[in-house]
């Protein structure tokens, strides 16, 4: 089989690998890098109206011309960095993935050809290649580890998970993981993200703890909080919280009101009664109305963690949908800083703006969705794949994916591989 890097083998983000066998070729994930269009350009508003030769120029998607004879799109789970770049590369090609990231995947590429494969089912993609998703665990609903039963082999695809055993929406299969591993594994293509980091990646459920910690702990002002949309536990968590310090609960921001929607119409959200959303800037300043009066009677929950200049909470601090932060009104954090120098000077202006109008700040709420060394260690153990082949990071952060392959006795260039996007390797 030929393994292609095509992206995701330089940096975090953009992900595409090819699989192919004969004349077949699968692609694993179709995603967008953000940030590199905002650093190039921070002028370019609207990432529609750039060519694609340009933005796969920019490393923020990836070159999908490079594969030939696709006849499947793969998609492991709903994030951008892995579904985002559809509407630019446009695969005319059956796009499989489960049911939830097939709905985030419609609303990106309108003209998509999608199929949703529950788990325990396959999908043929031709006589030499089947697909099955496997459920784990990460930041999303409905992340799979996706499996490739072909006539060379087995696959596995790793691209992002973590192992939580105590999460509130996913559950990792592990008999499943056993059984394939038991049946043979040629090839592990697995994420490199937090692969440094040892031990394990602690579970969502620790956050609740932190969380109740820093509500307890505030008892005037109003609350504003930020996470991911797209992490629908830690939403839930948050608004379950809330709900006890008897404050309501207020959604703003356009992303937010996506992911929700989506999340309550797969049962994956259970939105408290008095909680309300709100998405247009119209709609948005009609909350926050409401809200200045009353601080302490509410919650905010808005978009911006990263900072992002479009987000409800940068446009709440300049004052935008007549609102203004207060001394003793707190930020919480319940999100990381996507380590990229983009994010990390957007947030730190951001933390000063706010601690110079007497805003109180309260960060890392938050647990990571990626496997720490440990977690990727017992991946290895129930898989016991023939190759390795480390992807989405740095090569620093997947040649410390080879330094953990090497411990469990494999070897670099025999069964651990580092390849770079635009390579092609038989395995
Ligand atoms: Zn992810």
């Amino acid at each position: 089989m030929d393994i292609t890097a095509v992206g995701g083998y330089k940096a975090v983000g953009r992900n595409m690998t090819g699989v192919s066998i004969g004349n077949d070729t699968v692609a694993l994930d179709n995603g967008l890098r953000l940030d590199m269009l905002q650093m190039y350009d921070a002028d370019i508003s609207d990432i529609k109206k750039v060519n694609v030769e340009q933005l796969i120029k920019l490393d923020v998607i990836p070159e999908y011309e490079r594969l030939r004879n696709v006849r499947a799109q793969i998609i492991s789970h709903g994030h951008l960095d892995h579904i985002g770049a559809l509407p630019f590369t446009r695969p005319r090609v059956p796009i499989i993935s489960t049911p939830y990231p097939i709905e985030i995947g419609r609303r990106e590429y309108r003209e998509g050809d999608f199929f949703a494969v529950e788990y325990n089912e396959h999908f043929s993609v031709s006589k030499r290649i089947k697909v099955e998703f496997i459920p784990v665990t990460h930041s999303i609903p409905e992340t799979s580890l996706v499996l490739l039963r072909t006539s060379e082999g087995n696959v596995v695809y790793a691209c992002d998970y973590k192992l939580d055993d105590h999460s509130a929406l996913g559950k990792t299969d592990y008999g499943r993981l056993r059984k394939v591993g038991h049946e043979g594994v040629k090839l592990l293509i697995v994420e490199s993200t937090r692969v440094k980091e040892a031990g394990k990646t602690s579970s969502e459920n620790v956050v609740r703890s932190k969380l109740q910690d820093v509500l307890n702990f505030i008892d005037d002002g109003l609350i504003v909080a930020t996470t991911f949309s797209s992490h629908i536990e830690r939403i839930q968590m948050i608004l379950d919280e809330v709900e006890k310090t008897g404050r309501k609960p207020v959604i703003l921001g356009h992303s937010m009101l996506n992911h929700t929607e989506l999340a309550e119409r797969f049962d994956y959200l259970d939105m408290p009664p008095d909680a309300r959303v709100y998405g247009t800037p119209k709609a948005i300043k009609y909350a926050l109305n409401e809200v200045k009066r009353n601080r302490e009677d509410y919650f905010v929950l808005a978009t911006g963690h990263q900072a992002e200049p479009e987000s409800v909470l940068i446009r709440m601090l300049e004052g935008q949908f007549n609102f203004r932060f207060q001394k003793r009104d707190s930020v919480l954090f319940c999100a990381n800083v996507i380590p990229v120098p983009l994010n990390i000077a957007q947030r730190t202006v951001l933390e000063s703006k706010l601690q110079s109008k007497g805003v109180r700040i309260f960060k890392d709420i938050h647990v990571s969705g990626h496997a720490s060394k440990e977690d990727h260690r017992r991946l290895l153990e129930l898989l016991k794949p023939g190759h390795i082949i480390p992807c989405h990071g740095t090569i620093e952060q997947r040649s410390a994916w080879v330094a953990l392959a090497s411990e469990e006795g494999y070897e670099l260039n025999k069964n651990t591989h580092l390849i770079n996007n635009g390579q092609t390797i038989k395995i």
